[in-house]
């Protein structure tokens, strides 16, 4: 009886270790889940570092690793254009979790009215999405639901810290100062969190193409804010904002990270440093402008 009980055990407790299989449609997603599921998960990343997810193609590899997974994260707020049909190929049956779910969208106008799906710039909203990895990750192994539940008010504790920071050394410039352009509308949400204006020659996704109307307006509000530094990100094309500089004599800044992490060795290799990162960068161009 002792003994039977005892194997019970081993193969109960050799069950419940196993990490939790889970893809992440995007690399600062998968990099948030990690963080909530440490040990505890094994993240598969469809859109890796320095990968343009509204572009992107799905592999046959992204198929089986699909197939394979026991949830998959998503963004969601049109983000992954391509997910649908991935699941359908895949004929994965498990949890979809859209992390962005209970975000407030930031509505623009691109033609028509579309979300921008770029809610993580800001971190209040990065918090919603800790929470719905807490609460899937829960949810799925509830065996380790303090587990879960401990590391992500870890991982919001670090995050309050970050945004209170960011309010605080914010405070120091004048709104005139707060214009930041960049490739692609990305980081919206960080200007409506944070009271920072952005301008992009391209909408919220990099497929688009700008008009000569926009090119003349941006060109324009770089000279009237006297704008001396504008970004490229590592997931655009560089050609417009070279363009710009060209013709504004802006100079073309460090590359920001919008839609992807940098690789490990690189500047912003988890979501709090590329956080962190982008800031500086927007700070030292605000403290230059007068
Ligand atoms: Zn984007």
């Amino acid at each position: 009886m002792m003994i039977r009980v005892l194997f019970f055990c081993i193969l109960s407790c050799t069950a419940f270790s196993k990490p939790i299989k889970i893809v992440a449609s995007f690399s600062i997603l998968a990099d948030l889940v990690k963080q909530v599921g440490l040990e505890k998960v094994d993240v598969r990343t469809i859109v890796g570092r320095n990968g343009d997810a509204h572009m992107y193609e799905p592999t046959p590899l992204d198929v089986k690793a699909m197939n394979n997974a026991d949830i998959v994260f998503i963004n969601g707020l049109g983000f992954e254009g391509w997910i649908e049909r991935l699941i359908k190929a895949s004929g994965f049956k498990g949890p979809l979790v859209v992390v962005g779910k209970n975000i407030h969208p930031r509505l623009v106008f691109e033609g028509r009215l579309v979300e921008d799906p770029h809610a993580w710039h800001s971190i209040p909203n990065a918090i919603v999405y800790i929470h719905n990895i807490q609460e899937a990750l829960g949810t799925k192994d509830p065996h380790h639901k303090a587990f879960y539940e401990k590391n992500a008010q870890q991982v919001i504790h670090r995050l309050n810290a970050i945004d209170a920071s960011i309010r605080q050394r914010l405070s120091h410039i004048p709104p005139r100062h707060r214009k930041i352009i960049t490739a692609h509308d990305a980081f919206g949400y960080f200007g409506n969190s944070y009271g920072v204006e952005f301008l992009s020659p391209v909408g919220t996704n990099t497929e688009s193409e700008p008009c000569a109307k926009d090119m003349v307006k941006l060109i324009e509000a770089i000279k009237t804010y006297k704008v001396k530094t504008i970004f490229l990100e590592n997931i655009t094309n560089p050609k417009l904002i070279q363009q710009l500089s060209r013709e504004t004599k802006a100079k073309v800044g460090p590359v920001l990270y919008s839609d992807a992490l940098s690789m490990l060795d690189g500047p912003a290799p988890t979501y709090e440093t590329m956080i962190q990162y982008n800031f500086e960068r927007f700070l030292d161009a605000m403290k230059e402008m007068g």
